[in-house]
């Protein structure tokens, strides 16, 4: 293959549709990114519903156990309360008392526990209640936005994948060595792997350059790359000067 001006201009033609498919590979980057951040979303939402249920579930067992409590008092005290007619001695008959005042103590406390956990239950309820509306709405805007999303996603795919096929095709036209250092190069970051002489310098890199190699790029007849960065020199036609 020769090496001339056209060369280069293939060479620029094909580094600027590089750059627009690194544009497209960074959208489709974004793309999932964002997608996952709904879905993050809706996985929280989710989890503070779930957290509200299983509060409520906590406080009602917790209820039930404390309402078997009660009814336990509840009948130590009427059980002693009929032994009262029974005994025979004044210390049996205080005993008795001792122990009906002591399971109607701890019956109040215990009715006093139930009124807690029955305002527990009736807060879990409206966090719950919030919870759900809050999940709902993440997960419609979620549905929608996920939707967009995907759509966006194929969409860039296809607009690659055009790209890909059109900068391929021009760097057909392109020498095999100079392919080689450009796409060196870009796998090293350096995007802008072809790069124009500034008056005596690497634009890229600002390195002044040797007058000899000055000469060599305005002659185009062979590749030079800049010592100091490793892109490939060129020197701009007068109307992209302009640019
Ligand atoms: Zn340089």
């Amino acid at each position: 293959m020769v090496f001339n001006k056209e060369t280069i201009r293939h060479l620029v033609a094909v580094q600027a549709q590089d750059a627009i498919i690194d544009g497209l590979q960074k959208e489709i980057g974004r793309v999932p990114r964002e997608i996952a951040a709904f879905q993050a979303g809706l996985e929280s939402a989710k989890t503070k519903l779930a957290e509200a249920k299983t509060k409520i579930i906590g406080c009602e067992k917790k209820k039930k156990e404390k309402e078997l409590d009660l009814a336990a008092k509840e009948e130590a005290i009427r059980k002693h309360t009929m032994e009262l007619n029974q005994v025979k001695t004044n210390d049996a008959f205080k005993a008795l008392q001792h122990e009906i005042e002591q399971a109607k103590a701890a019956g109040s406390q215990i009715e006093t526990d139930i009124l807690e956990i029955m305002e527990g239950i009736d807060s879990g309820r409206k966090e719950e209640k919030s919870a759900a509306v809050e999940f709902k709405a993440v997960e419609d805007k979620a549905k929608v936005e996920i939707g967009v999303l995907e759509n966006e996603l194929v969409e860039l795919k296809a607009k690659h994948d055009a790209q890909k096929a059109v900068r391929d095709e021009a760097a057909v036209l392109v020498p095999f060595d100079m392919m080689r250092v450009y796409n060196h190069a870009r796998m090293r970051g350096k995007l802008d792997a072809i790069v124009p002489v500034d008056g005596g310098n690497c634009s890229a890199c600002r390195i002044n350059l040797a007058p000899q190699m000055i000469v060599e790029v305005t002659k185009a007849k062979a590749l030079v790359i800049c010592e100091s960065c490793q892109r490939i020199l060129y020197k701009p036609e007068p109307a992209e000067k302009a640019v």
